[in-house]
């Protein structure tokens, strides 16, 4: 099964798509996470990358697509996939529709989140990501998903497999909504 899982940041997307993928025995991939790790290792990529991250804008679509082409076909191959981080932009969205065959998802799973929830969560992140580090940055990302994520909920629910699950709970309620969401 491929699931495309679409949340605020601070939803959750992570901690419920790493269990998610080990239910459905698929592999898991976080955009965010590789582009951190790329980030940190001071890649070329990584390079270029860092200042998008760390002042939660978008990174430009066709560097997306070259971390994720290659990666999706090969996963794909392993019988599908849990996503986490893409895609983000409609436009994204519709380059990885009519790139994979069958589309990118079969399952899209949005984790709504109020957002003086998402405030509350990102303030106290643990993770130390310097994209949560400051008010302004944590506001940026908010305005960042409402105005270019959340039409991807839009597009994939006019598509017919749009599953909205309430992510203002416990992480384990938040989990057996999901299971239950895409059975
Ligand atoms: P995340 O861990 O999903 O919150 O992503 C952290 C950051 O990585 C975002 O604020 C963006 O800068 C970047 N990022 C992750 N996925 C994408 C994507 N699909 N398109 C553009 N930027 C992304």
């Amino acid at each position: 099964m491929r699931v495309v899982l679409i949340g605020a940041p601070g939803s959750g997307k992570g901690t419920q798509g790493v269990v998610l993928a080990e239910w459905l025995s698929v592999p898991y991939l976080s955009t965010g996470d590789l582009l951190r790790d790329q980030a940190a290792d001071g890649t070329p990529l990584g390079r270029r990358v860092a200042p998008y991250l760390d002042q939660g804008e978008l990174v430009p679509d066709d560097l997306i697509f070259d971390v994720v082409r290659d990666r999706l076909k090969a996963l794909e191959a392993r019988g599908g996939y849990v996503l986490d981080g893409f895609p983000r932009t409609v436009s994204q969205a519709e380059e990885a529709d009519e790139s994979m065959p069958g589309g990118l998802a079969d399952v899209v799973v949005y984790l709504s989140l109020p957002d003086d929830v998402a405030r509350e969560r990102l303030r106290h992140r643990e993770e130390g990501r310097t994209d949560d580090a400051d008010e302004e940055t944590i506001e940026h990302r908010l305005r960042v998903f409402h105005s270019e994520t959340e039409p991807v909920v839009d597009y994939y629910r006019s598509r017919g497999i749009l599953r909205s699950v309430d992510g203002d709970r416990p992480p384990e309620e938040v989990t057996a909504a999901v299971l239950a969401a895409i059975n």
